[in-house]
């Protein structure tokens, strides 16, 4: 067997490092990882960690059961793909199969002033020692993170005010008339809609119109970029991400992209996909890990992308990918409250389902997506 190189040790390299040996290999597998922990889970760094529950989101990642060299602290710089060499901060590693997992990193706005983000565990640990009862947080972006971070800052007694440039809290993703539900979920919020920021400075976070709003601590979730920099001269392709097949393969050989840094071929969709979910990150590891096994003979992977949030006590999970054009059907609860949407495009196929506090009925969902139209009832 060759040497397999990974660079980032997060959930995807994480995961690539097991299917490899779950399948075979005995060659030996060198994980190089900027980061100095060992693979860790993000979704609960917003989530449980913020709110005070947990400190540290281990993933299970035996090094000596794996029997994988995990190099922390290390950053790869480059690749030679002719040369087959991975180049890094602590010199050249030479590779048969190379894996790229370097994730995605925050947005950041610009000015001098302090500005948190959240994608590690240090950034979870730093916002949380500033959720302190009474102090003034600004959240910029009424994104997923921004609500995740909204509720915990809440719940931590803060005074939370959010900007946001869309009408309504996540209106981009969902559309307007299924969002527009999710805005009572905000009333402890002091939430502005339409309106854009121009930096953040020492006094906080300055608008495009000159006005200041006052913080003791700015956090930004305006999205992520995956991180794909470090490839500049490698004759990979990119796009947003680093483009490969539906089985994660790059145009270089021997060299896989999977997780957040991927832009991966979908069949399903027609197009290359930045999916940038945990679920996909994870389930299409194991693909990697067979296409650099196994080539061509290992199965695509095209899954229904999935993700889920945890906001202001409820559970929002949504299975599909949906278009703007899409129709969107909405049920509510007794009280009135969003239950589930449901998308279907101009064929009547299901796209998109999108359940609040509805566990058990995601399964169905994600299966009945892509499935062909029902006959069209007659009456
Ligand atoms: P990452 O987990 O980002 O790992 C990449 C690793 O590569 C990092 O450790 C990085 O330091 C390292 N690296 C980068 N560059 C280099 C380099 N040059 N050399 C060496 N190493 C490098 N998804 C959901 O579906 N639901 C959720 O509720 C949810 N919540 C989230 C909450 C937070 C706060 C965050 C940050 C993400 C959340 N996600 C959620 C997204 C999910 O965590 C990601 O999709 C997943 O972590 C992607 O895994 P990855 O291995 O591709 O990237």
């Amino acid at each position: 067997d060759g040497r397999v190189v990974v660079v980032g040790g997060g959930l995807a390299g994480a995961r690539v490092c097991s299917a490899l040996r779950r399948k075979g290999l005995t060659g030996p597998i060198d994980v190089v990882a900027a980061e100095t922990h060992l693979p860790y889970d993000r979704p609960p760094l917003s989530k449980d960690v913020l709110l005070g529950t947990r400190d540290a989101t281990p993933l299970p990642f035996d090094v000596e059961k794996l029997d994988v060299t995990f190099h922390p602290g290390r950053r790869a710089t480059g690749v030679s793909p002719e040369a087959h060499v991975l180049h890094t901060d602590a010199g050249d590693m030479a590779y048969d199969g190379l894996v790229i997992a370097t994730g995605a990193g925050p947005v950041r706005l610009p000015g001098t002033g302090e500005q948190l983000t959240l994608r590690t565990i240090e950034d979870a640990l730093a916002v949380r020692a500033r959720l302190v009862p009474g102090s003034r947080v600004v959240i910029v972006g009424a994104s997923w993170i921004g609500a995740e971070v909204a509720t915990a800052a809440l719940a931590r007694g803060c005074r939370v005010t959010c900007v946001e440039y869309d009408e309504t809290p996540l209106a981009r993703t969902l559309g307007d008339q299924v969002a527009r539900h999710l805005r009572p979920w905000w009333s402890d919020v002091d939430l502005r809609c339409r309106l854009a920021v121009q930096e953040v400075s020492d006094e906080g976070v300055v608008l495009a119109d000159g006005q200041v709003l006052p913080a003791d601590l700015v956090v930004v979730g305006i999205g992520v970029k995956p991180v794909i920099g470090w490839l500049d001269g490698s004759g990979i392709a990119t796009g947003r991400g680093i483009l490969t097949d539906e089985r994660c393969r790059t145009g270089a050989p021997g060299v896989i992209a999977v997780g957040d840094v991927a832009e991966r071929w979908s069949p399903r969709a027609g197009a290359h996909l930045l999916i940038e979910h945990w679920d996909d990150a994870g389930a299409a590891a194991t693909t990697a890990a067979a296409a650099l096994l196994q080539g061509d003979d290992a199965p695509a992977y095209d899954a229904v992308p999935y993700f889920w949030s945890d906001q202001f006590g409820h559970k929002v999970q949504y299975v599909g990918r949906h278009s703007a054009d899409d129709d969107v059907a909405v049920t509510t609860d007794d009280d009135g409250n969003l239950a589930t949407a449901e998308w279907r495009s101009a064929d009547g196929s299901r796209t998109a389902w999108l359940g609040v506090d509805r566990p058990k009925e995601v399964v169905k969902a994600r299966v009945s997506i892509g499935q062909p139209a029902l006959a069209p009832t007659t009456s």
